[in-house]
């Protein structure tokens, strides 16, 4: 279904930043410019709708800042948009500047807010997957996740050098709060002793096993990989656990935290941001609303975003058991 009303278009970025979005901004406008459509920025996430700080962007905004990390519209987390009433405001700002469709770049959150403004307002939104911790359905990878997995596993090959230089034990807590996304593939990637994920409870007896039978094969350095949101715990929380039954190991604990959300977006990342903000026009400009527009097997997929945020997905079975064998 063309829509022949869709005139002006507003961009946001909103939830957790994660490296991509710039390049998904860019792409958002510079497809408006392809089909001649107006594209107008909205800064700090619904914040900025709420605040009404909202500007006109053209193809020279966007010009080098495709490789950067951040998104350059800001983010934020609004609790005002939780409220009809700051939706309401939100409303009447996006009506003082005729924007009359809405790409939502961010995570569940921020995506629920956009299906929310639809429903009650009638705002015809696409969404784009943004965020770090690949917890949406409806697309093989979100924006931002291929940057983090890159940096993390990065950052625990350098551990690797001094855990293997003094024989130690390093506990590496990565992000993912309800999804260990990140910690299986960091835990592939870089061959972890084992990967503490919240889909599954890995009991310390099991850890300690398997640390045993690794010192018996005299493997040089251990290095455990936990999402921060593990049912286990954090890596704090089990390194005292292991510490306590192991007394003569020699522990160390690292957080890896915000560095896995900055820096430069990987090549897979620009390039699912880029396909994703040209679908994320097009997508309007064909009457598809309130969708999240994904990449499944290499092809655009728009999934209504009621069923995108509901949460189902989880670690694959497969990457789980290829970490254990690896692992062991
Ligand atoms: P990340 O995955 O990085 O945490 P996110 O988009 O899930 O990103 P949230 O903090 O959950 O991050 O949501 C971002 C913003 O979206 C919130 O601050 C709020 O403004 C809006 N939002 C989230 N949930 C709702 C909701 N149920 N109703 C209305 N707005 C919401």
């Amino acid at each position: 279904m063309e829509n022949k009303t869709i005139s002006r278009i507003g961009v946001l970025t909103s939830g957790g930043d994660a490296p991509g979005m710039n390049a998904a901004i860019r792409a958002v406008v510079r497809t408006c410019k392809y089909y001649n459509l107006e594209s107008y920025g909205i800064y700090r996430g619904y914040e900025g709708m709420i605040l009404n700080d909202i500007r006109k962007l053209e193809t020279k905004d966007v010009a080098y800042i495709l490789e950067r990390g951040g998104t350059f519209l800001k983010s934020a987390r609004s609790a005002e948009f939780r409220t009809t009433e700051g939706r309401k405001k939100a409303f009447d700002n996006l009506q003082k500047h005729n924007i009359n469709a809405l790409v939502v770049i961010g995570g569940d959150g921020s995506l629920t807010g956009a299906h929310l403004f639809f429903e009650e307002f009638g705002i015809p939104a696409v969404g784009l997957p943004g965020t770090i911790d690949n917890d949406l359905s409806g697309t093989d990878s979100t924006i931002g996740f291929d940057t983090a997995c890159n940096t993390a596993i990065q950052a625990i090959d350098k551990i690797r050098d001094t855990a293997s230089s003094h024989d130690r034990l390093f506990f590496v807590e990565v992000m993912g709060r309800d999804a260990g996304f990140i910690a299986i593939n960091a835990g592939i990637g870089s061959g972890a002793a084992a990967t503490l994920i919240p889909e599954k409870k890995m009991p310390v007896e099991t850890l300690i096993e398997r640390l045993k039978s690794r010192a018996k094969a005299k493997k040089q350095s251990n290095i455990v990989i936990v999402a921060e949101g593990g049912k286990s715990g954090g890596a704090m929380e089990i390194s005292e656990k292991v510490r306590k039954i192991l007394p003569g190991y020699d522990i160390k604990v690292t957080i890896l935290g915000h560095l896995q959300r900055g820096g430069s977006p990987s090549s897979f990342d620009r390039l699912l941001a880029s396909k994703l903000g040209v679908a994320a026009v097009e997508g309007l400009i064909q009457g598809k609303y309130d969708v999240m527009a994904g990449i499944i097997n290499n092809k655009v997929v728009y999934t209504p975003i009621k069923r995108a945020i509901v949460d189902d997905k989880s670690v694959d079975e497969d990457d789980f058991r290829v970490a254990k064998i690896l692992s062991t």
